[in-house]
């Protein structure tokens, strides 16, 4: 018996089409498959398991920490930790298990630069205007330099966009120029696209992909680009209707009794809340699929439970409830919310996790 209600369905399936998609848009890259933050809230080691099956070449982590995770359940694939190691003492880690660590700062250059264990294998990453993680371009050739006698192995050079998912940004098109201009004369593999770059800007279709979202089937674009036709959703996230009451008009649902009823009408309660990972601030209309149909949340979220607007809905209490999956894409209910599809997947509680139809084994 679950401890809580609603439960959400990994279809392993859907995750290797997704990756098929992947490789249509990008067919002559290589696929890092980010399984970072729980593989997005799928469930990382599942999800492992499955975009290995399916052929993508290397998995992505952002620490150290996740990576040994993969491999202490037997993950032998190559592993890349995109923030690198967080402080020297992790290098050991990394050559022993043979995790790939990505080098963003001068303090990890010169760390690595001292280094004296085995072999570790290093990308290089690049700030070309994300302000986050990455080495200023023009310090690339002082830290080959530094390098030249470490015991690392370069595998290559990594940028990360910040509005890939924009079309036609000038700031997208800055940082590719940015890129190219550090990279050009070094004979490195390059990796610089994430799932909007590599959909949207095919000269970010390198040697290397790093998808992350589009496995998982959720759009980065706004709503209404085409590739959402072609991902499908590998998260169902689904619960059940608890309870239908006739109110009267007038009534008000929930805290702070934010939804008034303008006449007599049904109002259904559903097994899900902020606990479960439904977002607390999604507004009264968020779309909530109830029997298959497409009910409106009413009231505030409360902690274990959502009211949704029966009116004109065929259902009785024990009728299945999507939060997001099939035929209700988790983008819309972010959209709905003010967040983003990342955010929503990756606070769905681990434990309200369950394999799908075809779970991945091996
Ligand atoms: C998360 C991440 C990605 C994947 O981004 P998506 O938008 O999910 O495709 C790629 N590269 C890095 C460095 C990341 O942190």
């Amino acid at each position: 018996m679950k401890l809580r209600a609603p439960t959400a369905r990994i279809d392993a399936q859907a995750l290797r089409h997704n990756l098929g998609v992947v490789r249509r848009h990008a067919p002559d890259s290589r696929v890092l498959a980010m399984v970072k933050a729980d593989g997005y809230g799928h469930g990382a080691l599942d999800c492992a398991r499955a975009l290995l099956i399916g052929g993508a070449d290397a998995l992505g982590v952002a620490c150290l920490g996740e990576a040994l995770q993969l491999r202490q359940a037997g993950i032998i694939a190559q592993i890349c930790a995109t923030q690198g190691p967080h402080h020297a003492s992790e290098l050991a880690a990394f050559a022993h298990h043979r995790i790939h660590a990505t080098l963003h700062h001068l303090w990890q250059i010169e760390a690595l630069a001292r280094w004296r264990g085995e072999v570790i294998p290093i990308w290089l990453k690049i700030d070309t205007g994300m302000g986050r993680f990455g080495l200023a371009p023009e310090t690339l050739p002082d830290v080959l330099h530094q390098l030249r006698n470490a015991r690392v192995r370069l595998c290559g050079l990594m940028t990360h966009f910040a509005c890939a998912d924009e079309s036609g940004s000038e700031h997208t098109t800055a940082q590719i120029a940015r890129f190219d201009a550090a990279a050009a004369g070094q004979d490195l593999p390059h990796s610089i696209a994430n799932s909007a770059a590599l959909i949207a800007w095919p000269q970010t279709r390198r040697e290397w992909v790093r998808p992350g979202i589009m496995l998982y089937g959720s759009s980065p674009f706004a709503p209404g680009h085409p590739v959402e036709q072609e991902l499908q959703p590998v998260m169902q996230f689904e619960t059940s209707l608890l309870s239908i009451r006739q109110l009267d008009a007038g009534a008000s649902i929930g805290y702070g009794a934010r939804w008034q009823c303008s006449e007599a009408m049904p109002v259904g309660l559903v097994a899900a809340g902020y606990a479960d990972g439904y977002p607390r601030h999604a507004p009264d209309g968020t779309p909530v699929l109830v029997n298959g149909q497409r009910a409106q949340l009413i009231g505030r979220v409360s902690m274990d439970s959502l009211a949704v607007d029966l009116r004109g809905i065929d259902a009785e209490p024990g009728d299945p409830v999507t939060l997001w999956g099939q035929g209700l894409s988790v983008n819309e209910v972010a959209e709905a919310s003010g967040t983003i599809s990342y955010e929503l997947l990756t606070r769905v509680r681990p434990n309200a996790r369950s394999p799908g139809d075809s779970p991945a084994r091996g």
